[in-house]
């Protein structure tokens, strides 16, 4: 298989401005130093709390920000710095963003065939006739009757919207999804729909999906390999299933703890474990490992010096000193 994404050690702050004079004081390290590469058709789940930098990586890596440094290869290019006009004659094609509320995304006032129709025309996709056509396609795809293209978004319930929201994702062939938390407005039921419809839609159009969201669950059934974030880090990424099993960062371990695991026979039971002290600032994190303040295992070592992200065991990255 062959690599659609490489990304190093990337990192994303945004200045924080005080004062009458705006001055810069400091910055928000929401992203600091992620390394990871994603294989195409496959999906990488990002999970960790809110605040961890994972929506921003997804922005950073789909260039809707110019990241502070590290590198960004799509298909072999570096487009960690393109400038805009540049990234609109492919890049942006191909890769596409879906987000927790494509309510938001949609113009009230023009009606679904329009909204869906504009990245064909932005794009210069066929002419009116066949931009209508492909709008009528891209319904059916998602499981919705192609008259509603005459409808408008507030018909729709949250279920349908996030169809159109994919529809429109869809509409120019993509080859990356970036799908920030596309899931967690959804009642249950409805999120399992949408699940099975992104993951159709990756087998017919072998689409790469990177997926952002907060539920454990939620990114373990859709999942190949998953990545867990803190406070702008990537603390542990593996294949689900061992990720899953054998957690191996305490934070993890931590995270892991607080779901009901559906267990089997013979399996062991977890202990909750509870993680003491507040979030640290983005701004001013932790000085050698940033989860530090709060890890039960926490050594000397940890407060002095930043563990490496490293692979201990065949695809299984951590960054814990425990496994240097
Ligand atoms: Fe805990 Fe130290 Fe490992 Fe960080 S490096 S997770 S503080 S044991
Ligand atoms: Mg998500």
């Amino acid at each position: 298989t062959d690599t659609i994404l490489e990304v190093s050690n990337l990192k994303m702050h945004f200045p924080v401005k005080a004062g009458i004079m705006q001055r810069t004081v400091g910055h928000v390290k929401a992203v600091d130093g992620i390394t990871f590469t994603l294989k195409r058709g496959e999906t990488l789940g990002i999970v960790g709390e809110s605040g961890c930098g994972k929506s921003t990586l997804g922005r950073a890596i789909i260039r809707l920000y110019t990241p502070t440094s590290g590198k960004i290869l799509f298909n072999n290019q570096d487009i960690t710095t393109t400038p805009e006009g540049e990234l609109r004659k492919s890049v942006r094609r191909q890769m596409q963003m879906i987000f927790q509320d494509p309510f938001a995304s949609l113009n009230p006032r023009k009606s679904l065939g329009t909204s869906i129709m504009e990245p064909l025309k932005t794009h210069h996709y066929g002419n009116s006739p066949e931009r209508k056509e492909k709008v009528e396609e891209l319904l059916d795809t998602v499981g919705l009757d192609r008259s509603y293209a005459n409808r408008y978004p507030h018909e729709f319930s949250g279920g349908q919207r996030q169809r159109i929201g994919i529809a429109r994702a869809l509409a120019l062939n993509p080859e990356l999804m970036i799908a920030d938390e596309p899931v967690s407005a959804l009642d249950v039921s409805i999120q399992a729909q949408i699940i099975n419809l992104m993951e159709d839609l990756q087998d017919r159009y072998n689409l790469t999906y990177l997926f952002i969201s907060h539920d454990l669950g939620v990114v373990r059934h859709i999942s190949d390999r998953v990545g867990v974030m803190y406070l702008g880090n990537m603390m542990e990424l593996a294949n689900k299933h061992d990720l899953y099993k054998e957690p191996m960062h305490p934070y993890t371990q931590a995270l892991m703890s607080a779901v009901p695991v559906p267990r089997k026979k013979g399996q062991i039971k977890r202990e909750r474990i509870i993680l003491s002290g507040d979030l640290p600032s983005p701004s001013n994190p932790p000085k050698g490992c940033v989860f530090h303040t709060r890890c039960p295992a926490a050594m000397d070592i940890c407060k002095q010096q930043i563990p490496k992200f490293q692979e201990v065991q065949p695809d299984h990255y951590v960054a814990c000193h425990l496994y240097e």
